[in-house]
């Protein structure tokens, strides 16, 4: 039986696996094992992984502990989305979503229970904070969503619940968990990351080797209309981050998403239109437009499907290579901004 100070065996990302092997005296090819046992095969324990030694199995059972999330909850949209809730060891409550299309699944995964940013038209942000998540609750959540559809996810979004930038480290070692040949198998590009707009994650980011995507929920360019949308990031203003956008596009020659929620009469008015066009014109990027999702309490009202193609148009016409998001489960409240934290108290 593994004692109090064992250690959650998800807490640790690939460096931190390997390090642990090598303090059992293992040769550096047991990480991969290790991590194909846990993120790719859901070895329930240590015992099963058969090909490790006895010895090992032993010890890892007896430093480390093992548990996989439970599911809470499973909903179904009527468009195949699935929107699933996960209570982790220690009783905590995240979210993923599951969106198939044609032979392909993408996976939004949750890096962090709750958010500290607070949006307004995000109903995760209302919930508050619990905790950060770690890079094997990362993964697991990418690996059991993929089980449940009986195939392998091809994409994962970090869009679920929590902001990325604010759990760096454990976001990144969970990119890697996914990417990896022994873990999940996808492709840099096909792992995605959305930050409401941390500038200091955004610059270390650009300083990885690998090719994720980055997506920025902007959903203002007018400063006051930001701060009081996504009061959270008042510290990283507009100007700044326009400016650590270039140059993440001049290092990386990667084109990020500029994430927009549209909501009647608030951010798509003509002015609105035309700070996000200054925004984004003159530079490497693309703009999501996001019809915004209902969230109770929020009085966030959906502009007309007229003037979401007016503002598609407009921006078009600037030059800005534009798209409109098709939302997907919205009838199971698994679209974006809808997931909460309504499972926390353990009740399920
Ligand atoms: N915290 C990160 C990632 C998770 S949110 C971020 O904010 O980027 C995923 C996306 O859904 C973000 O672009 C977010 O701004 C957007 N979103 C939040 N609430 C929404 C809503 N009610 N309707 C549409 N999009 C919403
Ligand atoms: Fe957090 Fe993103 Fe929701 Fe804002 S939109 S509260 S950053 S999860």
């Amino acid at each position: 039986m593994p004692d109090s100070t064992a250690v959650d065996i998800a807490s640790l990302d690939t460096p931190g696996l390997a390090a642990a092997l090598e303090a059992l005296g293992q040769p550096a090819y047991r990480t991969r094992q290790l991590v194909a046992w846990l993120y790719a095969r859901l070895a329930p324990d240590f015992e099963a992984m058969t090909d490790l030694p006895a010895a090992l199995r032993e010890a890892l059972s007896e430093y480390c502990t093992l548990t996989h999330p439970t599911l809470v909850e499973t909903q179904r949209s009527a468009d195949g989305t699935r929107k699933y809730a996960w209570r982790f060891a220690d009783g905590t409550v995240v979210e993923s979503v599951g969106i198939p299309t044609g032979d392909r699944l993408t996976v939004c995964f949750s890096t962090q229970a709750g958010c500290v940013m607070g949006c307004t038209f995000c109903a995760t942000g209302r919930g508050g904070f619990v905790r950060n998540l770690h890079p094997g609750e990362m993964a697991w959540q990418v690996t059991l969503v993929g089980r449940d559809f009986g195939m392998r996810a091809s994409n994962a979004v970090a869009m679920g619940q929590g902001e990325p930038f604010l759990n760096y480290e454990a976001t990144l070692g969970g990119l890697r968990l996914m990417r990896s040949k022994d873990g999940l198998g996808i492709g840099a590009r096909h792992l995605t990351i959305s930050t409401s707009g941390v500038i200091p994650g955004i610059e270390r980011l650009s300083t990885e080797p690998e090719q994720f995507t980055l997506a920025v929920s902007l959903h203002s360019a007018v400063q006051a209309t930001r701060d009081r949308l996504m009061p959270g990031t008042r510290r990283w203003p507009l100007v700044a981050l326009r400016d650590t956008l270039i140059d993440y596009t001049q290092r990386t020659g990667r084109r990020p998403t500029l994430e927009f929620a549209l909501i009647a009469g608030e951010n798509d008015t003509p002015a609105e239109v035309t700070a996000l066009a200054d925004f984004a014109g003159g530079w490497m990027c693309h703009v999501n437009l996001i019809p915004v999702n209902p969230v109770p309490g929020t009085g966030a009202a959906r502009p007309t499907d007229v003037r979401v193609a007016e503002v598609a148009a407009l921006l078009t016409r600037r030059g800005i290579e534009t798209s409109v998001r098709v939302e997907r489960g919205t009838d199971i409240d698994a679209a974006c901004g809808q997931l909460t934290q309504r499972h926390r108290t353990g009740s399920g």
